[in-house]
């Protein structure tokens, strides 16, 4: 038989889709008639491209049906997982930032499965605002008049712009004009809120004069907190109170973008200073703008806070309608902000604290512990140590400070790169993926995020690791 005549064949004895569905009955039950149907139509196209390719790939059915009923289990698996932060970041961005506290989730699931009172006054029976469910504590905690929530903080930078400043000049230091992880910058923001950003001074030092000299038609005084660097050395900026007395005797507002949202005193836990919202309204800010899920603890939201007129403006924004949150984000930041009436649970309560306050000693004890079953999991091929790391609290949040924690550290003992490579993917690949960090040859698993309930499915699943 001719090449083609063999094809030929190979492709008339490709079994037909009606066949196949008889077999895989369980599959249509699993997947849907049609889904099943749509998986099959694929495979065969597939598998006649590959015989008119001159491949060999099988046409027997049990083979056909194995293949489409693991690619049909590959479709609906869900493509947002949880993961292992092992990374030695807490907050870090590209795996969620906060992880939420218990009240908080059961808050989403409570109004994520029925109707809720989002707009609903339960007192009067009438229309109510989403917003009365946090704007109180916020004013609470902050010690502000008044209060408005929005998506994220990079929407509380652009709405509270747009409102006070659109087609005006705005004041910032030339030290301050940050880009934060995930492309927000400050030009850029303030270019698309139809303002004009003036930059004031110089890179390293910044003086009361400069601002005076520029102040004379600008509109808006903006201090940006440089939340992801520090510059150090000959550096010097106005402190906020004489800002904020400049910005009002030039008639203007004085607005603090302050990044990572601070409530609490955190040189009493025993961490690095980090300035509170209360401390820049105290301050003299008009208007503080700050992120829901960062020190915070809380889910994605941009919080602002400060004077009742200007909330009052920014609420009448037509963008402002655009930038709402929803009832599930409610919930949880509502749930979060609670937590913070008691103060002296708050290490407990709050999943970020605990994990940022979490002792060195402990994670060094729990490392210890994990090392024979990281050694029996990786086998002869790789030296399982324990190292002293340091952890970033991340997210832009106390960039500079650093917290000491302990890290399992594997290296393939042929110090070959593909190696490491292959076992980084082997831990990515678990039911739930491990993400660490390769560092001098090595992959760092900084344990600061792993709680103890968490390491006891961490072993659990070594058995499924495969090299
Ligand atoms: C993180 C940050 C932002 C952006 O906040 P998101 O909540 O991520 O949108 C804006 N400004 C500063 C100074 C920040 O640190």
């Amino acid at each position: 038989m001719s090449d083609s005549e063999q094809q030929t064949t190979r492709l008339r004895q490709l079994p037909a889709i009606s066949a196949l569905l008889d077999e895989m009955g369980k599959e249509v039950a699993r997947w849907g008639h049609s889904e099943v149907t749509q998986g099959l139509r694929e495979h065969l196209a597939q598998l006649r491209n590959d015989i008119l390719e001159g491949g060999d790939a099988s046409i027997d059915v049990a083979d056909i049906r194995q293949a489409v009923a693991a690619q049909l289990a590959a479709r609906a698996a869900p493509s947002l997982v949880p993961v292992f932060n092992l990374s030695g970041i807490v907050l870090h961005s590209n795996l969620g930032r906060a992880n939420l506290a218990e009240t908080a989730v059961a808050a989403v699931t409570a109004v994520a499965t029925g109707a809720s009172n989002l707009e609903f006054d339960l007192a009067n029976g009438k229309r109510g605002d989403r917003e009365s469910h946090v704007e109180g504590m916020i004013c609470e905690l902050t010690g502000a008049e008044a209060a408005t929530v929005v998506n994220n903080n990079a929407a509380a930078v652009l709405l509270a712009l747009n409102t006070l400043a659109m087609g005006q000049r705005v004041l910032v230091s030339r030290g301050e004009l940050v880009e934060i992880g995930g492309s927000f910058r400050i030009p850029d923001i303030m270019a698309r809120a139809g303002c004009t950003l003036v930059e004031v001074g110089t890179t390293n030092r910044t003086h009361l004069s400069d601002y005076q000299a520029a102040a004379g038609d600008a509109s808006l005084l903006m201090k940006v907190h440089t939340s992801n660097y520090r510059i150090d050395g000959f550096t010097s900026c106005p402190p906020e109170q004489e800002l904020s007395t400049l910005a009002a005797d030039n008639g203007m507002p004085f607005m603090i973008d302050l990044g990572s949202g601070n409530f609490i005193d955190f040189p009493a836990l025993g961490l690095p200073r980090e300035a509170t919202v209360a401390d820049a309204l105290k301050n003299g800010a008009d208007l503080v703008t700050f992120s829901g899920d960062k020190l915070l603890g809380g889910p994605q939201s941009g919080l602002v806070a400060g004077r009742a007129d200007l909330i009052a403006q920014l609420k009448s924004n037509p963008l402002k309608r655009a930038l709402r949150l929803d009832k599930m984000t409610l919930a949880a930041l509502a749930e979060t902000l609670k937590l913070y009436r008691d103060r002296e649970q708050l290490p407990e309560t709050l999943p970020t604290l605990r994990l940022i306050t979490r002792s060195a000693g402990d994670i060094r004890l729990q490392a210890e512990k994990l090392l024979p079953v990281f050694e029996a999991a990786l086998g002869p091929a790789f030296q399982v140590g324990v190292e002293d790391t340091l952890s970033q609290i991340g997210s832009g949040s106390l960039p500079v400070e650093t917290l000491p924690s302990s890290a399992l550290v594997l290296k393939p003992l042929s110090g070959n790169d593909a190696e490491l490579r292959a076992l980084a993917g082997a831990l990515r690949r678990l039911p739930r993926p491990v993400i660490g960090r390769v560092h001098q040859g090595a992959l760092w698993l900084d344990l600061r995020c792993l709680e103890d309930d968490e390491a006891t499915l961490l072993v659990h699943q070594l058995d499924e690791l495969t090299l």
